[in-house]
């Protein structure tokens, strides 16, 4: 039985970081499903181009559509071996729809949740410190992650900036958006044995070490 990570958390928590040090570890695929429909899009293919048309129009992606992209994701050689989840499921309809895509791909597999737990003001503070890099995409923090020349990247020497949407008031409306959402996906998969919580309010050292906890052969 191969295994499948799933990682979740809300804005903020780490949870890209700590993706792909798994994938590197683990030596299987992050598919980060946001990368992947940015593809999609970029190539033009038929799924992208409604993708962009619901974006342009402020709608959501459709499940079914998201669901299509993983499942032909899912069935290209190198997650044979397993893979790792960023960004899917969000819901309880997309959670259906995972189970439904993995069926189909007919690898049987194990999933296993991991849930960065971190609580909304300590989110909120760590918010507000980031700054990003709008050459080369990198996210620093000006207290746990400082660039080694105080406001500018250490790969490009670009001047940091703060995303607008990185504000308090932004902030916590994505979190409990986040919460609402989430919260129906972490009771399910509790309920089947299957989540464990990470305690996201610590080092990156921190967090992986209570990963590795968990990573199971
Ligand atoms: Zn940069």
């Amino acid at each position: 039985m191969k295994k499948v990570y799933i990682t979740m958390g809300p804005p903020g928590c780490g949870k890209g970081t700590q993706t792909a040090h798994l994938a590197d570890f683990l030596k299987i695929p992050h598919i980060d499903t946001g990368a992947l429909l940015r593809a999609e899009i970029a190539a033009e293919t038929p799924d992208g181009i409604e993708a962009k048309r619901k974006i342009d129009k402020g709608q959501l992606v459709p499940p079914e559509l998201v669901g299509r992209v993983i499942k032909n994701r899912l069935l290209e050689p190198d997650a044979k071996n397993g893979y790792i989840l960023d960004g899917f499921p969000r819901s309880m309809e997309q959670t259906k729809i995972l189970e439904q895509i993995q069926e189909e791909v007919g690898i049987e597999v194990q999933n296993i949740a991991f849930y960065f737990d971190i609580a909304n003001e300590a989110l909120i503070e760590r918010l507000i410190n980031r700054r990003s890099c709008p050459v080369c995409g990198r996210i620093y923090n000006i207290i746990s992650k400082k660039p080694k020349i105080e406001g500018k990247c250490d790969v490009d020497g670009a001047d940091l900036i703060q995303r607008s949407d990185d504000n308090e008031e932004t902030a916590k409306l994505r979190f409990i958006t986040y919460e609402e959402q989430t919260k129906p996906i972490l009771d399910y998969f509790r309920g089947k044995g299957i989540l464990h919580t990470i305690n996201a309010d610590q080092t990156i050292e921190a967090v992986w070490d209570d990963i590795k906890e968990f990573i199971v052969d």
